[in-house]
């Protein structure tokens, strides 16, 4: 375990009002600027000193104090196909145990087996009936998070050929584009079957669209 927890951190949370009885409960709401690094590197994330509103239940049990909660905020990041900004609300969903120290554990018997070597190091542990949220919020934000994240679902990005916004020129073509088309058609025209599947429809759709223009 690292450093003593400090109780004015805003992630900090007490448990003392809580008590150790199990079945009490406690809820809670706080809002706290986001820490550092609150995202997925690069892609999308909520920014340090953002808002993000918690809302918590706090639930005492026999060996420790089951927290549960939500946490919204509002992320910042970039369109992956358009390359625009683009803010999204998410709202991350978390549950996670925060057990008493062993030492001060009154909860679990002595005859319970010692099973639990491995996942010993994923235990989070209540110190002085203090824990520390920062990193259940941080993984709950980041699974809450789109790896991909998009400016709208149908957003048509960039042109391939030239990187211009498709977007706002609807009408974008390229004359190489169509002469592509038409080399193309004239290949799958070639192939009786086998291959010609990917190619053929490919090609037609392109070859329809030029035809209506
Ligand atoms: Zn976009
Ligand atoms: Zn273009």
């Amino acid at each position: 375990m690292n450093a003593h927890l400090d109780h004015r951190n805003p992630l900090v949370f007490d448990t003392h009002e809580l008590g150790r009885r199990p079945g009490a409960l406690q809820r809670l709401t706080r809002s706290v600027g986001a820490p550092k690094d609150l995202g997925l590197d690069g892609v999308i994330g909520v920014p340090e000193g953002a808002p993000v509103n918690l809302r918590l239940r706090l639930e005492s049990v026999m060996e420790g104090v089951l927290v549960t909660g939500t946490a919204r905020a509002t992320a910042e990041g970039e369109c992956v196909r358009c390359l625009e900004p683009l803010e999204l609300d998410v709202a991350a969903d978390f549950q996670e145990m925060f057990s008493y120290p062993a030492a001060d554990d009154r909860g679990r018997s002595k005859a319970e087996p010692a099973d639990d070597d491995e996942d010993d190091e994923d235990t989070l542990y209540l110190e002085d009936g203090l824990f520390d949220l920062e990193s259940v919020l941080r993984d709950a934000v980041v699974l809450a998070l789109p790896m991909q994240p998009v400016c709208r679902e149908d957003c048509p990005g960039l042109c391939p050929q030239c990187g211009i916004r498709l977007d706002e020129n609807p009408d974008h073509n390229h004359d190489a584009v169509d002469i592509r088309w038409a080399a193309l058609q004239g290949l799958a025209g070639t192939n009786q079957d086998g291959e010609k599947d990917n190619i053929g429809d490919a090609a037609e759709s392109g070859v329809d669209e030029k035809q209506e223009k």
